[in-house]
């Protein structure tokens, strides 16, 4: 049998866009990943629904065992043929024991690639504003292990070189030892002022960062409880501008946001919090049903050419809608000369992906504001309009157009149905004002939030409401609730600056 393929990828340090689009690339073709406990699952994203996914956290301490059994999978799934990727926290070659798994992969004659990925030293100081090089202190910098192999008997870190070190020292895993760090450095001559940076949880929501000096920063992290991973940066950079800590300034920063779309959908939208630096909690509460197999459908779709407009009133109508086409074998041709509306920016960037330019797009995005400037867009009179769109959809568009003459067919391309989701831990977080946010993307979804948790938990207090427009907000306001914030622009985006808008008053 031909042998396999390794790929050992840096995950990058955290967040899961940060790891590299060669990375990314090599995820998508794997048999089988292997990942660590510090790569993000997140990335598994990438992977083929078909590739093998196992999971390898390591001991704190990293057992010898564990990493031996790391090596025989590694070794196994290659002999076997498989394309594997072994996916590592940050870059690989930085305190990742790649070298052992190299050894082994050299012995079996198995070939491999590094995909170099960002190590947590680099990105923790670029996403605290820590000029690891600023030339103004310094003109070098070392990585240490604040762990070393277990069981060694003489130390391969040189206490009196690093205390005496005119740059800036960054120590990974340093946490553990963190006291002993600090003392060593000061028996060795290091000045108990140097400035010290501690930055755990780097790159997430969570990210904490304690400042201090070499004297005291390990009694002000047992006061404040950090955890790993943590990064320890020492010396004069680490002192450096506050201002410069531009990602913890950022409004949503670490504000825990409920997404309460469908699966699909609250993947995107955590995409886009995870990007403004807050923290995503995904709640689906409905189901995307598409009915592109009903007769309807089927009769609509063999006549579309008559019609002169044709309009889709969400991303989810578009990627239905095109999704039964490649199904039936056909592609955007079957529009032929109709014209094609969308309600709003996220529906227009949807069809672009399947090479439609929208012709026409309102300036707000609701349906009634769809309809109104429409009929102010074009001379409707007797023309045949198709609405392809969710069976639950309200009445309001179709009146409006009708009245304009128009003749207007209506077809449902999909419904959504309610799903459960784990409603106690979510109950609990929100009980306990965990919850910074409630976000509402369409009435179905808060019919199908508000069948999982009760109004009065919501309206205690402890959690606000965002809604991503007015048919929503009016669904919440039937039920109720107090909503805190409407966006003006009604897209997700739109719903996300609305909550940053609040934090900036
Ligand atoms: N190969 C990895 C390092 C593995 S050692 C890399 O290149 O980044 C694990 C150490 O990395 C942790 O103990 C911690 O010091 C650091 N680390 C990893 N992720 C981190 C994060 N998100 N924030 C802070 N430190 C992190």
């Amino acid at each position: 049998m031909e042998k396999g393929f390794v790929y050992l990828v840096g995950a990058g340090p955290g967040r899961a866009d940060l790891i590299t689009v060669r990375g990314a690339e090599v995820l998508k073709k794997a048999d089988c990943i292997i990942y660590d406990k510090l790569a993000n699952p997140a990335l598994l994203r990438f992977a083929r629904a078909d590739a093998e996914i196992i999971h390898v956290p390591k001991r704190t301490g990293g057992s010898s065992v564990t990493q031996e059994e790391i090596n025989r999978l590694l070794l196994e799934k290659a002999s076997a043929g498989q394309t594997v990727v072994r996916l590592k926290g940050g870059d690989p070659c930085i305190f990742g024991r790649v070298a052992e798994e190299l050894a082994v992969l050299i012995e079996a004659g198995i070939h491999f690639e590094i995909v170099p990925g960002i190590t947590a030293g680099i990105a923790v100081a670029a996403y605290a504003g820590i000029i690891l090089t600023d030339r103004e202190y310094n003109s070098q910098v070392v990585f240490v292990t604040g762990q070393e192999k277990q069981g060694k008997q003489k130390s391969n870190i040189d206490w009196n070189l690093l205390a005496k070190f005119n740059g800036t020292i960054v120590f990974y895993m340093g946490m553990g030892n963190l006291n002993s760090i600090t003392e060593r450095l000061m028996e060795n001559g290091m000045d108990a002022d140097t400035p010290v940076v501690v930055i755990a949880d780097a790159t997430f929501p969570t990210q904490r960062v304690v400042k201090a000096i070499l004297g005291d920063i390990s009694e002000k992290c047992r006061q404040a409880k950090i955890e790993p991973p943590a990064i320890v940066v020492i010396g004069a950079a680490a002192g450096s501008n506050t201002q410069l800590n531009w990602f913890m300034k950022k409004p949503l920063f670490g504000k825990s946001i409920v997404v309460t779309r469908d699966a699909a959908g609250n993947v995107d939208f955590a995409a886009k919090i995870i990007s403004r630096a807050g923290n995503p909690l995904k709640f689906a509460t409905i189901k995307i049903k598409p009915l592109t197999e009903t007769n309807e459908f089927l009769r609509t779709l063999a006549k579309i050419t008559e019609y002169d407009w044709i309009i889709f009133t969400s991303g989810n109508g578009v990627t239905i809608f095109f999704e039964a086409l490649q199904n039936l074998g056909k592609d955007a041709r079957v529009f032929g000369s109709a014209k094609i509306a969308a309600i709003g920016s996220g529906t227009a960037a949807k069809l672009s992906e399947f090479g439609i330019n929208a012709d026409f797009v309102p300036t707000v995005f609701t349906s009634k504001e769809l309809g109104r400037q429409l009929i102010g867009h074009a001379n409707l009179r007797s023309k045949k309009l198709l609405l392809l769109r969710s069976k639950i959809a309200s009445n309001e568009l179709v009146e409006l157009l009708d009245k304009a003459g128009a003749e207007v067919q209506d077809v449902a391309v999909y419904t959504a149905v309610e799903q459960k989701s784990q409603s106690a831990p979510l109950i609990e977080e929100i009980s306990n004002s965990r919850i910074d946010w409630l976000t509402f993307a369409s009435p179905s979804s808060v019919n199908g939030f508000f069948e999982q948790i009760h109004s009065d938990l919501v309206n205690s207090g402890n959690v606000k409401v965002a809604s991503i427009g007015p048919v929503t907000s009016e669904r919440l306001e039937a039920l109720g609730l107090t909503v805190d914030v409407t966006a003006a622009d009604n897209t997700l985006d739109g719903l996300l600056d609305a909550i940053e808008e609040t934090y900036r008053r």
